[in-house]
């Protein structure tokens, strides 16, 4: 094996053992530097522009051309601007979604104990729990109070 193949295994190796949440916690870290980055930019543009008008409106300055071409900067600094906005938006909703899916999954999970039911005497069919000592139903595979796995 060439040296260059070792390290190429060995990246792609450590990439691999980086997980997904980490992954978009840097990614969601890059897009907030560059939003600020952009947005910073953005308010250049508009001092710029104040200034420009400030300078023509003393007569110190007849630059008028300066100012179609400083509003189309700005136009498209806002798209750039509100683009990494919606990214950022994207990729804390899809953290959101991961989670809010395992939190319904929790819930499921307790739903699949079956819970004590009557039998054709009207009475509770009952297997208590060692544990606890609760009622549960005699088809019970974990106690419906403390978890505890018959
Ligand atoms: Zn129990």
């Amino acid at each position: 094996m060439s040296r260059f193949q070792g390290i190429l295994e060995k990246v792609e190796l450590t990439t691999a053992f980086i997980g997904k949440k980490a992954k978009d916690g840097l990614d969601l870290l890059k897009l907030s530097r560059d939003y600020s980055k952009e947005k910073n930019k953005l308010s250049l543009l508009y001092e710029e522009l104040g200034k420009l008008a400030y300078q023509i409106h003393n007569n110190e300055s007849d630059n008028v051309n300066k100012i179609e071409t400083l509003c189309s900067q700005i136009k498209d600094q806002i798209k750039t601007v509100a683009q990494l906005e919606q990214e950022i938006n994207i990729l804390k909703d899809e953290t959101h979604t991961v989670q809010e899916d395992y939190e319904t999954e929790e819930i499921h999970r307790s739903e699949d104990i079956p819970k004590p039911e009557a039998g054709n005497d009207g009475l509770l069919l009952l297997k208590f729990c060692p544990e606890c000592q609760i009622g549960n139903n005699p088809e019970a595979k974990q106690c419906i109070s403390c978890g505890h796995i018959f």
